[in-house]
């Protein structure tokens, strides 16, 4: 099958294969899926640019939805010919945790070889290896929804909607007349404010660095736009003054450690900041003590901390209804070549999403 392998930190690091195989047979609780769309997310440069130590050769992407093409003899959760959402977590579905209803703070979803090329075997990024045309995964991993979510839509469901809207609904647990800023409105973004303003906030901040951003966010359900032009704009006191003197929840959402300490001081008293975007992960945030004392609270927050057979099953089903977004997130669909000027698109900020179609 045709997959892309990353060999070494970098995006010249990243080639097309046409010689992808699955690293092991199916096993009785696993299950094939044929992926059919893969969404492009800030996590995979970030995995790329070797930000997340992740070793190599290894098989990148994980925002994905696909058909499943064959069961394991113990499967339970899903049939063949389900459309299904990957799940991130590779929880084992039995320990402590688990069993506490937290799926994501799971141990047991360490990496593992997905894929091979030849006598090479390659990790599986996200326990998932999304960007091949198939990938075998736990059928805790492999979420059915509805058949009528366009499998581009709902791939995004997996990362980048519910790392969005599960920070609102699951983390930060946002109430009618909330207010809100939301930095950074990208394809995650958008998801925070579409969540909160569906949450019931009044006020939903958007604070971007593109003027292009405007128009989404506003759509999106962004009460108010500021353009971070340049250096010298004070995104604290802009938003101290637009909310009144602080918001109730802040959100970061670029990935950004002093983008995260500024949300401190943008928040009001026993407000939550939530650190949904993901810096390297080695990265220090330093922020003067006071700014976090009057208590607040600061969220540490893994793709939406919540409940995946839950969760996007949720969010297929709002978006059925009309009352959550999901195609206009897809600015552009490309096949498994399309990765590099995914990133270009990426990098600008320039656009929602790119998903990758791996199987045309
Ligand atoms: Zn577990
Ligand atoms: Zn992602």
């Amino acid at each position: 099958m045709q997959g892309l392998i990353q060999e070494g930190d970098g995006e010249e690091y990243v080639r097309l294969s046409d010689d992808l195989e699955h690293a092991a047979p199916l096993e009785p609780r696993q299950v094939r899926v044929e992926v059919m769309a893969a969404g492009v997310c800030g996590s995979d440069l970030s995995c790329i640019h070797g930000k997340y130590y992740m070793p190599t050769p290894l098989v990148p992407g994980h925002e994905a939805a696909g058909v499943v093409a064959e069961v394991g003899d113990a499967v339970t959760y899903c049939q063949v010919g389900d459309h299904v959402v990957l799940s991130t977590f590779g929880n084992c579905g039995h320990c402590a945790t688990c069993e506490d209803g937290e799926p994501g703070n799971c141990g047991f979803g360490g990496l593992r070889y997905t894929h091979t090329e030849g006598e090479q075997a390659l990790w599986g990024f996200a326990n998932l290896g999304a960007f091949a045309q198939e990938t075998i995964v736990h059928e805790n991993q492999a979420v059915p929804i509805p058949k009528e979510v366009p499998l581009p839509s709902a791939a995004l469901i997996g990362c980048g909607v519910m790392t969005g809207a599960g920070a609102v609904f699951n983390r930060a647990r946002v109430g009618i007349g909330d207010s809100c800023v939301v930095i950074g409105a990208g394809g995650v973004g958008l998801n925070v404010i579409q969540a909160a303003s569906l949450a019931g906030a009044s006020q939903v901040i958007a604070v971007d660095r593109a003027a292009s951003k405007e128009r989404m966010a506003l759509e999106f359900g962004a009460t108010d736009f500021l353009l971070a032009d340049g250096d010298d704009f004070d995104s604290v006191a802009a938003v101290q003054q637009l909310s009144g003197g602080g918001v109730d929840h802040s959100f970061e959402v670029v990935g950004s450690t002093k983008l995260l300490a500024d949300c401190l001081p943008m928040t009001k008293a026993g407000g939550n900041i939530c650190a949904v975007g993901v810096p390297d992960l080695t990265a220090t945030v330093t922020y003067p003590f006071q700014a976090l004392h009057q208590n607040k609270s600061l969220l540490g927050i893994r793709a939406g901390g919540g409940k995946p057979r839950r969760d996007f099953r949720l969010i297929a089903d709002l978006y059925l209804k009309g009352r959550f977004k999901l195609d206009e997130l897809v600015s552009h669909t490309a096949g498994l070549d399309g990765l590099q000027g995914a990133f270009e698109a990426l990098k600008a900020g320039a656009e929602a999403r790119t998903v990758l179609l791996p199987n045309g």
